[in-house]
């Protein structure tokens, strides 16, 4: 079973030991960083001595030298030489840089090698010749340390841990950065002897790395296994997607054996052909590959082909079924809004869509042929006109838009988004005859104008209920089961801190 190991990076001994005491209990290994400590040599090893004393886990000593991406800027000898001391004090591994370990009287060494090779530039190609380099040298465990480019590498890196899963010596094999998070999380998939997270956010020791935190909560780190289904959301940039909580934490819910992770993808062809062979279950996509995913599939649903992009990919025997959730996500909130008030049938009312971006698209090729009339405004004239060509519905300048006295407003532009929380996209008077108001702003999930809306007596939908449904959609398209909607919009409120 994979360990998890989480770094530690404080700067005296008592500080050190006070973390690992804060560490839950399934973090497996603390490993002490003696280069961050303050002091000199002398006082490093009586830091060290208190460390292997008070533990109250297992421990890998690290002592890395700036060159090798640490902080030890002092005596080459003498950094060896805490990590010689290290392994006469009862540490249970000790970290030793590939290059090093000829120059380290290792012998009568009672704890665990592990020979390590860091690439702070690129993961390079011969990895199978960096193991064998370890392994000649001595390794009880290999860790392989390089920096993702792309996410191609990580697929690359988890491929050549799941060659090596089997052999001795065993393999820590992780690659660094954003494009690196899933060899970390899918460490116990393939094999992997250790992962490793930082004991916060904050506190990263590697770049990519996540917070312990996390790796046990939301990726259920000790839950993945070799049967575990790989899901995620394809995204660039994807740092910010709250699609990992709502779907991990629904899996978690409803104990299913599945991960999904932020895919950080430039490509998504190439990214394609190296997770399918890894066990890639589905996808969320986003911008900007929706539209360039279409090309990559076997087939689609109706939705995705009029509209031209697809938001889900569902992976079945190999076969690439994609679905576009936006849009039936957006009608059911609209649909069971204006059921639930005494607004008139869709079928005969009067919709004034403002907006012309992604969110717009979704919400006119919905509405086409279903609202009565259907009349696009937007900042940039041009668009609209463009987007309501493409669909055969109405145009409106911005001037024109209080004349139109619609049943139903719905604002897709990001005027009234955080932060500026404070802007209206349309004029107060707009909300006089009580239109329906249907805001795709989910941050903040009130905006101002549905505020205003709900104070002038209108019915209101929110972009909010759009956001959770689309994933909802998603969940059941990927598990055919019903998805517990209220974790999955508990998830999504508690990240944008509202209760
Ligand atoms: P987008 O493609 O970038 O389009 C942005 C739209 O907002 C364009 O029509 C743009 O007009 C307009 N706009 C931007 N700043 C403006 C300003 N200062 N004054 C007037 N108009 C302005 O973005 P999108 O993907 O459509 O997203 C738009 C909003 O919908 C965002 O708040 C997003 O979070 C939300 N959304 C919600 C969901 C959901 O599930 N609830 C789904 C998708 C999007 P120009 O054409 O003139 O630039």
């Amino acid at each position: 079973m994979s360990k998890l190991c989480v770094s530690l990076t404080e700067t005296t001994a008592s500080d050190m030991l006070d973390a690992m005491r804060e560490l839950p209990p399934q973090v497996d290994v603390a490993e002490i960083r003696m280069d961050y400590l303050k002091g000199g040599y002398q006082e490093v090893i009586s830091a060290l001595h208190m460390i292997c004393r008070r533990r109250d886990r297992r421990i890998i000593i690290t002592n890395r030298p700036v060159r090798e991406g640490g902080r030890w800027a002092g005596d080459e000898s003498q950094r060896l030489a805490v990590l010689e001391e290290a392994a006469q004090s009862g540490a249970d591994y000790i970290d030793i840089e590939w290059e090093s370990l000829t120059d380290m009287d290792v012998s009568g060494v009672s704890c665990r090698k592990i020979v390590s090779y860091h690439n702070f530039e690129e993961t390079p190609r011969d990895l199978a010749g960096i193991y064998n380099k370890c392994k000649e040298n001595g390794a009880d465990v290999v860790k392989i340390a390089a920096m993702a480019r792309d996410i191609c590498d990580s697929a690359r890196m988890l491929n050549f841990l799941q060659e090596h899963s089997k052999l001795a010596p065993p393999l820590i094999a992780l690659c660094m950065g954003e494009e690196g998070i899933a060899t970390r999380v899918l460490a116990p998939k393939f094999g992997g002897f250790l992962s490793f997270a930082s004991q916060s956010r904050e506190k990263q020791s590697a770049p990519g790395q996540i917070g312990c935190e996390n790796m046990l909560n939301m990726y259920q780190f000790h839950k993945i296994s070799p049967s575990t289904k790989i899901y995620g959301v394809v995204a660039n940039p994807v740092s910010h997607s709250m699609s990992p909580a709502i779907h991990n934490t629904a899996f978690k819910h409803e104990r299913l054996d599945a991960v999904y992770l932020p895919f950080k993808v430039k490509d998504p062809e190439p990214f394609l052909n190296s997770f399918l062979s890894l066990g890639l279950k589905g996808l969320s996509v986003t911008i900007p590959h929706k539209e360039k995913m279409m090309a990559l599939v076997d087939d689609m649903d109706d939705m995705s082909k009029k509209i031209g992009a697809l938001n889900t990919i569902n992976i079945l025997s190999g076969r690439k079924h994609g679905f576009n959730t936006d849009i039936s996500a957006a009608m059911r909130v609209l649909k069971s809004t204006i059921k639930n008030t005494d607004t008139k049938a869709l079928s005969r009312c009067k919709v004034l869509l403002l907006g012309a971006g992604g969110a717009a698209r979704a919400i006119a090729y919905g509405l086409c042929g279903t609202a009565e009339d259907l009349i696009i405004a937007n900042r940039t004239d041009e668009r609209a006109v463009k987007l309501a060509q493409e669909i055969n519905a109405r145009y409106c300048s911005m001037d024109e838009m209080p004349d139109c006295r619609p049943d139903i407003i719905i604002n897709t532009t990001s005027v009234g988004m955080s932060p500026k929380t404070n802007a209206m996209p349309v004029p107060p008077q707009m909300l006089e005859h009580r239109p329906l108001i249907f805001d795709a702003i989910y941050n903040p999930v009130e905006t101002r104008l549905l505020r205003e809306a709900k104070k002038a007596g209108c019915a209101t939908a929110y972009g909010f209920d759009w956001f959770i449904d689309q994933a909802v959609q998603q969940f059941e398209i990927w598990t055919e089961r019903k998805a517990p909607t209220k974790i999955m919009a508990d998830v999504v409120r508690n990240k944008l801190a509202v209760v």
